[in-house]
């Protein structure tokens, strides 16, 4: 479904990937993993096209995106759920919602039923809420859109363990769903049970991928910092 391979991407004259490979198959959940600053948020901002890589190639669904126009990339079926969970503070928690939505199975009350938390929410505004609600709201706002592939970078990073225990069994309702998920989280305990692979970065390259299962203690701690 996305096949990344041998992306180069600047900022300016700054080179942050150096060959990035990554590939991702439908229906399975990725995790892209790799310590602070060794290029995840770049990986997903070139796929996306929001950086756009000067080298190599990024197909999704069959089709070359890799300098393809942002917005016509997400009308292809990539939902982000950015680091920061950015929605319209200004707009209530259901307008927020409407304001993304694309036809397909993921409707208003089928992401009410995921985030039951949002559904009591509906009418406040976006900035009364808690960052865990605000991340909700972010993932909610990705699946109105009615993605083939969904990424969340930073899923659960600065919310409090109750949340993060919510937003993860709602990353494991999505799955059972059949969504294509490619996913950065710190929390290794609670990335590693649900991952089908991994995928892991240092200093802007691919250096290793495989079942978690696989994942050694040398290996995490080369590359993870664990
Ligand atoms: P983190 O876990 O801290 O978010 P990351 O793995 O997502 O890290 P990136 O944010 O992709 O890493 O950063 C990769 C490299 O690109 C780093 O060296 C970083 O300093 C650099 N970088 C990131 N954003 C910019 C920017 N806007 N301008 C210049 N350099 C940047």
């Amino acid at each position: 479904m996305l096949s990344v391979s041998g992306i180069n991407t600047y900022y300016g004259p700054s080179q942050a990937l150096f060959g990035v490979d990554l590939n991702l198959q439908a229906g399975e959940l990725v995790a892209l993993m790799g310590r602070n600053g060794m290029g995840k948020t770049t990986s997903i901002r070139s796929i996306f096209g929001l950086t756009p890589a000067r080298a190599g190639r990024i197909e999704f669904a069959g089709q070359d995106i890799t300098r393809m126009a942002p917005h016509r990339i997400a009308r292809l079926g990539l939902g982000l759920v950015p680091e920061g969970r950015r929605c319209f503070t200004n707009l209530t928690v259901r307008e927020n919602l409407l304001a993304t939505a694309r036809p397909g199975d993921w409707t208003l009350s089928r992401v009410e039923e995921v985030f039951p938390r949002l559904a009591e929410r509906r009418h406040q505004l976006a900035l009364t809420l808690s960052g865990g609600e605000q991340q909700m709201l972010a993932i909610g706002r990705a699946l109105m859109t009615n993605p083939r592939l969904l990424v969340l970078d930073e899923a659960t990073e600065g919310l409090a363990p109750v949340i993060r225990q919510e937003i993860w069994r709602a990353i494991a309702i999505l799955k059972d769903a059949g969504l294509s998920i490619l996913l950065v989280d710190k929390t290794l305990r609670e990335l590693l049970p649900r991952a089908d692979r991994c995928i892991i970065l240092e200093k802007g390259k691919t250096v290793w991928t495989g079942e978690p299962k696989e994942l050694s203690e040398e290996i995490k701690n080369r590359y993870l910092g664990v």
